[in-house]
């Protein structure tokens, strides 16, 4: 027999490793869930390379999940028909950390360390893939066979400490990979089928591969999307929901579409009632939906099918229309993509907008959770009608703990002769309170939107004109359009100056602009204040202060 080699573990793995065998007592039920995932995405890719017509070894074999329990001993075995992977990719695949996500994980982790319940509560909402097998096991053994014909069987093993050993394997391996676990003394409940079978329909019920414990098959659910939407319940696109993205909550909104024409297909997408928070967080668990075709997976979290602004979108399509030997890398120039984003695009704009009419307090928890991403859509310029009446923003007429307004709101509130929705930017209501170009629209009881985020003002300049009324920074607006409305109160008289006065004041201009110098076009008297003594404005044709700062960032 060839002699075993022995592997450390990157530095990295030891960690998650140590989190994982030290730290976490709840919630290990998942190490399921992640193995087989696992064997359904082993799965997906033979049948992807089967349908694309590779040769594969053991072209016969079905395709499924077998799971075996040896209650006495406390063992089980998870073993799959899929891909399997070579000696080489064992020790690539299961010696290194392959999900961005499990990154972030581990920084949670660190960034919780004082919250002992974070490491559990976060493996059951990210997972850790393979690794979490180590919630459970003493020792772990995998024997697998690549799907290549000529491959030879290999083994990796370890005990989830510092190193794990690779070995080749003598005799007859079937194609896939079979992994055996040696339970821990405290985690022997895994060995009962029963208790597996239970966890299995919590976690893994839309696998679309059939399970089988002991030889019985346990899954049951078929490809839900295919189903007619009349005949799927709400608990079961809960469910399909909550196997999906491993929330635990119910999803905000179910799109559930059959499209004909211009192409053909199924989806079934899910609008989340939770961001995914943290900025980190969110990159590391890219976004994007599970491209099927007739049924075959083909690529999972595709981006191409769904742009970035509307990345907390979760769910699947399913088309006709693509051929199955599709290739990953060129997704991104692929027309039929395209056809299908854009039609998504317009379904879940829709349903936002249907959602902020019959329910605006639901829309705006939505807008809390995901407005940052969706503010992000101020480019797409197709579908800019229905992004600006899914705006919502801070304003001067509304109570500072009532939530945001609407453009449309806005303009109801407007008074007669308004031409413009009024803006200003500044990072809070307590800034804003104290800017001096507030003061005239404060007098004349004119609203201003109050914008906190540099994207903002993006937004306005895309949207251009709402209803007829033109967006504009307050700063921008002159006293001439200004003083056209009546004051709610009466603004008080500008005292006359005497020929002296005028004397002096023309010497301090002078002096001011001096001491300013090219920082200012000019320096003026002005009666639009009424308790400032002075304030900046621009001239009429130019970038508000807050997009100046904006320019000078982005040019640096
Ligand atoms: P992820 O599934 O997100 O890639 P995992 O830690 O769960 O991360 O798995 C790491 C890698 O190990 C997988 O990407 C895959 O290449 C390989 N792998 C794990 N389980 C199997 C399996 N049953 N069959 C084939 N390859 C597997
Ligand atoms: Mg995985």
């Amino acid at each position: 027999t060839p002699k075993g080699e022995t592997h450390e573990f990157r530095a990295e793995i030891r960690k998650l490793l140590d989190i994982i065998t030290h730290s976490i007592y709840t919630n290990r039920e998942i190490f399921l869930r992640e193995l087989v995932s696992n064997a359904s995405d082993a799965l997906d890719k033979l049948r992807f390379e089967t349908s694309r017509g590779t040769a594969v070894a053991d072209p016969d074999t079905p395709l499924e999940i077998r799971i075996t329990t040896d209650k006495d001993g406390g063992r089980l075995t998870v073993a799959d028909t899929g891909c399997g992977m070579s000696r080489e990719e064992l020790v690539d695949h299961l010696g290194t950390i392959a999900k961005s996500g499990t990154e972030a994980f581990m920084k949670s982790v660190a960034d919780n360390a004082e919250n002992k319940d974070a490491a559990s509560n976060l493996i059951g909402r990210f997972g850790v893939g393979f690794y979490s097998v180590f919630m459970v096991a003493d020792k772990v053994t995998v024997t697998s066979r690549s799907l290549h014909a000529d491959a030879a069987p290999a083994r990796w093993i370890s005990d989830g400490s510092g190193n794990f050993t690779i070995e080749d394997v003598e005799g007859e391996v079937p194609r896939g990979t079979s992994i055996d676990i040696t339970l821990k003394a405290d985690t022997k409940e895994y060995a009962d089928p029963e208790r597996l079978k239970a966890v299995l329909r919590t976690h893994s019920n839309f696998i679309s591969f059939p399970i089988l414990v002991d030889g019985e098959k346990t899954n049951t659910i078929p490809a839900l999307w295919r189903e007619s939407k009349f005949s799927v319940t709400p608990e079961q696109y809960k469910e399909f929901y909550q196997f999906l993205t491993y929330d635990t909550d119910e999803p905000l909104a179910t799109i559930h579409v059959s499209v004909d024409a211009p192409v053909q297909f199924t989806a079934l997408l899910f609008i989340p009632k939770k961001g995914l928070g943290p900025m980190a967080f969110r990159e590391a668990l890219h976004h994007g939906l599970d491209l099927y075709v007739r049924r075959v997976l083909i690529s999972k979290e595709t981006k191409e099918l769904i742009p970035e602004y509307l990345g907390f979108v979760r769910g699947v399509v399913d088309t006709e229309d693509l051929p199955l030997n599709l290739s990953r890398e060129t997704l991104q120039e692929n027309i039929v993509l395209r056809k299908i984003q854009s039609v998504l695009v317009k379904q879940v704009l829709d349903k936002l907008k249907n959602l902020a009419k019959e329910n605006p307090d639901a829309y705006a928890e939505f807008f809390k959770e995901h407005g940052q991403a969706l503010k992000l859509g101020y480019g797409d310029y197709a579908n800019r009608e229905a992004f600006a009446d899914l705006m919502r923003f801070d304003s001067s007429a509304i109570d500072p703990d009532a939530g945001f307004t609407s453009l449309a709101a806005y303009v109801e509130r407007a008074k007669e002769g308004q031409k413009s929705i009024y803006y200003l930017s500044g990072p809070s209501r307590a800034a804003l309170d104290l800017n001096p170009h507030l003061e005239i629209f404060r007098s004349k009881g004119l609203e201003v939107l109050y914008l906190h985020e540099p994207v903002d003002e993006f937004i306005m300049d895309t949207i251009g004109t709402y209803k007829e009324l033109q967006l504009k920074s307050a700063e921008l607006a002159d006293a001439s359009e200004l003083d056209a409305f009546e004051g709610t109160a009466p603004k008080p008289e500008a005292p006359e100056l005497s020929k002296d006065d005028e004397a002096a004041f023309d010497d301090f201009l002078k002096k001011t602009k001096e001491l300013l110098g090219d920082r200012v076009t000019e320096v003026r008297l002005s009666t639009r204040l009424t308790q400032s003594p002075s304030c900046l404005v621009s001239p009429d044709d130019h970038m508000t202060s807050s997009m100046q700062k904006i320019m000078r960032l982005v040019s640096k």
